[in-house]
This record gives structure tokens, C-alpha cells and sequence, in this order.
């Protein structure tokens, strides 16, 4: 089998070695001659299996105590609306950031419960750039921001000062880098674009944030009720938390986030120098707010997009489409990817120039 260079943007490339792992363990898990799959999540050796993931969540982003970690179903889409139910107060009121489609979908999940307020928006130039200079309304009941747009290649290079709850969707960029936890009363973060597979959702909540909505909450989507039963309330996705513990246990093997911020800053390092040298291409998102993970760009003459597409698919790199929403071409760069496939993708792109320049 030869190596495919994945950049796709979720779900996304995983470590092999732990590919390798979670493939066991669906015929053998722990040496029970039992699949993962065919024993009870209350058993011991899945409850050891969470224990462990939460406790990796809690060593490699340094979770101050007074968090809760919680890994459960429903993705992001349903976080957008766990969110007003968990947070804003009845006849409360919202702060959002929009940056792009996935800030705007959970703006709107908040828009039945009280007043949202748009504190600024990008959407004037396509969400090809991150707002600067807003006012956070100090009365709000929190502030929503996304820190890595997925689809548009932004990236928040900064975490917003705020003197109200400050509450993140880090899908896309979650143990990319450091982050400082304890600026945050909440963070979420589906697992299949740096942490897993699909079908698990971390959320690290500040215990003392919640139950102060006056708000009545249907059961699962009161995250109280997740953290009183250790996220054990209801089944578990046990496939996709084991898989994310395997992989939050091959980045702390491997020198846990320090590690991998500097290797995600060399690969996109790498990428951008080329987009901006090449004549032949142009980046799409604002120089400042580019994206370390998700880096979107376009050929400066559309016609020879079927030359480039023929050069990087000869060279067993997948997933670079763009999305249909900016289109060229988007390049994520998650966790797992290897310096050595962005190399590839860069001498294509050189060996294209050279061809078409
Ligand atoms: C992918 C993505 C989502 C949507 O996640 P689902 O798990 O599919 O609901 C939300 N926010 C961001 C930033 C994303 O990248």
C-alpha cells in the first residue's frame, strides 16, 4: 500500500499506530478474547478507558481543578444549543463572535432563548478575516467565540479579554497548541478534527459556571447531569472515546502539545511560505489570521486547475478540495499529519510553477 498524504478536514487523518491499536481491540480488547465493542461500558476495563482519557485531557492542556471533562454524542451541531440551555439566563442575553458557518450555526441555536448579540462579523468579506476592536456587552451571560474556522482558514491568534463568561467552540484546533483553560468558564470540541474519530464531543466545564440559569433543561442536555454520573448518564460512544484516548496518549508520548504546536507551526510555516512565493497561487484568508490548521487557497488563473489536480493526485495527496463555500483549495493540516506530507504538497506545487509559471 503507498502512502496517501491526507489532508482531509474532517474526520481527518489519525496516527497510524493508533489506527493499528483500535483495529485490535475490535477483535481482542485488554487480552479478554472480547471485542470493545461487545462489553459493557461499566465494566472495568472501559471505565478505565474514560478515567484515562479524561485524565490525558487533564495532563496535556493543564486543567485547572473545579473543571469537569466530559466526553459525550451529539457534536458539535448539538453544543451549539447544550450552550443557551447551560448558559444564558431566562430573558438573558448572548454575545457571539461570527466568524464564519460554524460560529454562525451556534449563534442561531441561541437565537430562541433570549437576546444574541452580534458583537461583530465577518461575513462582509466571505469570513476571510478575524474582527478586531468589538465590545463584549458586559451585561451579556457569556461570550461565544470559534477559534479556528475550519471552513475559511481563520484562526484566532488571540483569546479576546472578557470580563463575562467566555465560552469556545474549539472543534478544529483543540491540542493543536497551548491554551490556557482557566480564561474559559467552557470549551468544546467535537473529536473527529484533532482528537478521533467522529461520534464523541470533549467539553471541559467549569463546575461553578453552571446551574445558574433559572432555566428548566431537558436531561442530556443538562451538562450537570453528565458530570454528576462522570459522564457515564447514558451509554458512551466507547469506540470513538477509546480511539481519542489512544490518540491524546500518542501526542503525550510524543512530547504532548508543546511538541506539537512547534511541529503544526513548521508545517504551516512551510505551506504559507509557498502559497506567498508561488505566482501561481494565492491564499485566501488574511495574512494575521491564518489558520494553522486548515490553510485555504486558490490558483490565481482557474484554468489550470485540471493540470494542478492531476499533478497532487499523482502524487498520493488527498482531500485538498476546497470547500464549495470559499473553493480552490483547502489543506488541513491536523495533528497527525507529518511534516514530510506537507513537503509533498510543497514540491507539487513548486514542480507546478516550474511547469506553468
Ligand atoms: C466540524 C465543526 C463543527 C461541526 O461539528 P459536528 O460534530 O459535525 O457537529 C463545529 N464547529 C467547528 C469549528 C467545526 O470545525
Amino acid at each position: 500500500m503507498s502512502k496517501v498524504h491526507n489532508y482531509s478536514a474532517g474526520p481527518c487523518i489519525l496516527p497510524q499506530e493508533v489506527l493499528k491499536k483500535a483495529s485490535e481491540s475490535v477483535i481482542n480488547f485488554n487480552n479478554l478474547n472480547l471485542s470493545l465493542l461487545e462489553i459493557s461500558h461499566r465494566s472495568k476495563d472501559f471505565v478505565e478507558v474514560m478515567a484515562k482519557a479524561q485524565s490525558l485531557v487533564k495532563e496535556l492542556l493543564n486543567v485547572p481543578d473545579g473543571y469537569s471533562i466530559l466526553f459525550l454524542q451529539g457534536g458539535a451541531s448539538l453544543g451549539f444549543l447544550k450552550v443557551p440551555y447551560n448558559y444564558m439566563k431566562v430573558n438573558g442575553k448572548a454575545a457571539y463572535l461570527n466568524t464564519g458557518t460554524w460560529a454562525n450555526n451556534a449563534q442561531k441555536e441561541a437565537k430562541g432563548f433570549g437576546d444574541v448579540i452580534e458583537v461583530a462579523s465577518s461575513k462582509d468579506k466571505n469570513y476571510n478575516y478575524i474582527p478586531k476592536g468589538y465590545t463584549i456587552p458586559s451585561d451579556a451571560d457569556y461570550f461565544h467565540i470559534t477559534t479556528n474556522n475550519t471552513i475559511f482558514g481563520t484562526q484566532l491568534k488571540e483569546i479576546p479579554s472578557c470580563s463575562i463568561p467566555l465560552i469556545a467552540d474549539m472543534s478544529s484546533d483543540i491540542f493543536s497548541k497551548k491554551i490556557d483553560v482557566s480564561q474559559f468558564d467552557m470549551i468544546y470540541a467535537g473529536a473527529q478534527k484533532n482528537m478521533g474519530p467522529a461520534g464523541t464531543i470533549l467539553y471541559i466545564v467549569k463546575d461553578s459556571a453552571l446551574g445558574k440559569t433559572g432555566r428548566t433543561i431537558p436531561t442530556m442536555l443538562d451538562l450537570q447531569t453528565h458530570i454528576k454520573k462522570e459522564s457515564m448518564f447514558n451509554t458512551p460512544p466507547v469506540f470513538s472515546i477509546y480511539v481519542s484516548m489512544l490518540t491524546l496518549q500518542w501526542l503525550k508520548d510524543n512530547g504532548g502539545v508543546e511538541w506539537i504546536e512547534k511541529r503544526n507551526n513548521q508545517k504551516a510555516d512551510l505551506l504559507y511560505n509557498e502559497i506567498d512565493a508561488n505566482p501561481l497561487f494565492e491564499g485566501t484568508a488574511n495574512v494575521a489570521d491564518r489558520s494553522n490548521m486548515n490553510a485555504t487557497f486558490v490558483l490565481k488563473n482557474e484554468s489550470l486547475a485540471d493540470e494542478f489536480n492531476n499533478m497532487w493526485q499523482a502524487a498520493n495527496i488527498s482531500g485538498i478540495k476546497g470547500h464549495r463555500d470559499v473553493g480552490g483549495y483547502r489543506a488541513s493540516m491536523y495533528n497527525a499529519l507529518p511534516l514530510e506530507s506537507v513537503q509533498v504538497l510543497v514540491d507539487v506545487m513548486k514542480a507546478f510553477a516550474v511547469k506553468f509559471g
